[in-house]
């Protein structure tokens, strides 16, 4: 009669949503500034002025057939053109038009690339704590995710358990640096002992091994920590990126897939993913965005705010006794949750009005998400409440 497969996903909402409607309904019932809803990951910091600018000039000068019309499919070339440009400056990189793919942000970025580059039965590594939805995508393309736990010190790849991973129907890795939902950047050791591996894993198996890299926090980093370009280090990389986060654009949905010349096969790879986009019927991506891109590459939202929210917390988690994992990006904080579960955890934070996210759902359990990219003031009213849930829990500490 219908999928109940697609069933399932459509009646059970993720746990992030169901927590940010209760946000609502209990705001409705003691007041928006009562409430400290930590749940979502939606930007609170206004895009940067060049976007609401450029989409005026955009409406005044061009052609409304132009503005609102179909690009072709991949995406306008003179918008690809300026990415690549962009990328080859900052990164020292040599790329050209032809090797991106305009996306609608991030998530379809993600499916897209996953239908490309798989066949059914072939896996996907997906490092721990990981984006929810990568396992909903990697199903939809056909794909087995497999999952690998970070080490619950540093949230940093644990080698070991990748090793044990690692099989011939391997076909991809993904990593996501800074990290939703732990803000943890890997660091160059890292990516250069995870570029090592793959090229030894590849070279036994005789076939490629493709690392995708989610990328749409690259630029939110702090304390002028830098997060490497990862086709600089390995040849299979093909990088998935979203202006979502780091213009606040993330209702307009706008992104891209970059599959460099040095990955194997990559006419065909890009060729492929032509046509994943196409079985999913993405036509193309949003053409305004499109040309707004141009104007607004290496524009950032005000990352200090975000900094400033981070600190104020890690502060606070300091005081109470409260263990993260060092964050240098993105804009979440992954708690150690004090009991084993984190569910109850959650749970008694309520009490204090304090809406966090277990962690049960990014595949580590035992932890909460704080999502930080709200209202300074939110936090700063919010600082109280967290010590009186860390007075429940018997860890403040002075
Ligand atoms: N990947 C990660 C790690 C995310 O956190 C998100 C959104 O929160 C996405 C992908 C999807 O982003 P987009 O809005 O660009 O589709």
């Amino acid at each position: 009669m219908y999928s109940k497969e697609m069933y399932e996903l459509g009646a059970h909402s993720s746990v992030i949503r169901e927590i940010f409607e209760y946000g609502k309904r209990r705001k409705a019932e003691i007041g928006d500034d009562r409430v400290f809803d930590f749940s979502l990951g939606n930007p609170s910091v206004p895009a940067p002025p060049v976007v609401n600018e450029t989409i005026k000039k955009l409406c005044d000068t061009m052609e409304p057939t132009a503005l609102h019309g179909y690009t072709s499919a991949v995406g306008d070339q003179g918008v690809r053109d300026a990415i690549a440009q962009y990328l080859n400056r900052t990164y020292g990189t040599a790329f050209s038009a032809k090797n991106f793919y305009m996306t609608a942000g991030a998530a379809a970025s993600l499916s897209i690339t996953f239908k490309a580059l798989t066949e059914p039965g072939d896996e996907i590594i997906l490092f721990a704590p990981f984006f929810p939805e990568y396992s909903v995508f990697a199903k939809a393309a056909g794909a087995l995710p497999v999952i690998v736990k970070c080490l619950p010190d540093t949230l940093q790849i644990d080698f070991d358990a990748l090793e044990r991973a690692v099989t011939p129907q391997t076909k991809a890795v993904v990593v996501n640096s800074p990290n939703n939902p732990s803000g943890v950047v890997l660091s160059e050791e890292t990516v250069l002992r995870l570029c090592a591996f793959l090229e030894h894993k590849q070279k036994e198996y005789g076939k490629p091994i493709f690392l995708i890299s989610d990328e749409p926090y690259r630029e939110l980093v702090y304390d002028g920590v830098t997060v490497p370009y990862l086709t600089k280090y390995y040849a299979n990389t093909v990088v998935c990126y979203s202006f979502s986060k780091s213009l606040s654009l993330p209702g307009d949905r706008i992104g891209y897939i970059l599959v460099p010349d040095e990955v194997a096969n990559s006419g065909e790879i890009y060729k492929a993913v032509c046509g994943a986009g196409r079985a999913l019927g993405y036509v193309c991506a949003p053409s305004l965005f499109q040309f707004l891109v141009p104007a607004c590459l290496g524009q950032t939202s005000d990352v200090s705010i975000y900094k400033h929210n981070r600190d104020l917390l890690l502060a606070e988690f300091a005081r109470d006794g409260f263990s993260v994992a060092k964050p240098d990006g993105a804009f979440y904080l992954f708690l150690k949750s004090p009991v084993e579960s984190a569910a109850d955890f959650c749970e008694k934070a309520k009490d204090f009005e304090l809406l966090l996210v277990p962690s049960d759902s990014f595949g580590f359990p035992g932890y909460v998400r704080i999502s930080y990219c709200v209202a300074t003031g939110m936090i700063e009213r919010a600082l109280p409440a967290f010590r009186k849930l860390a007075e429940a829990y018997g860890t403040l500490k002075d």
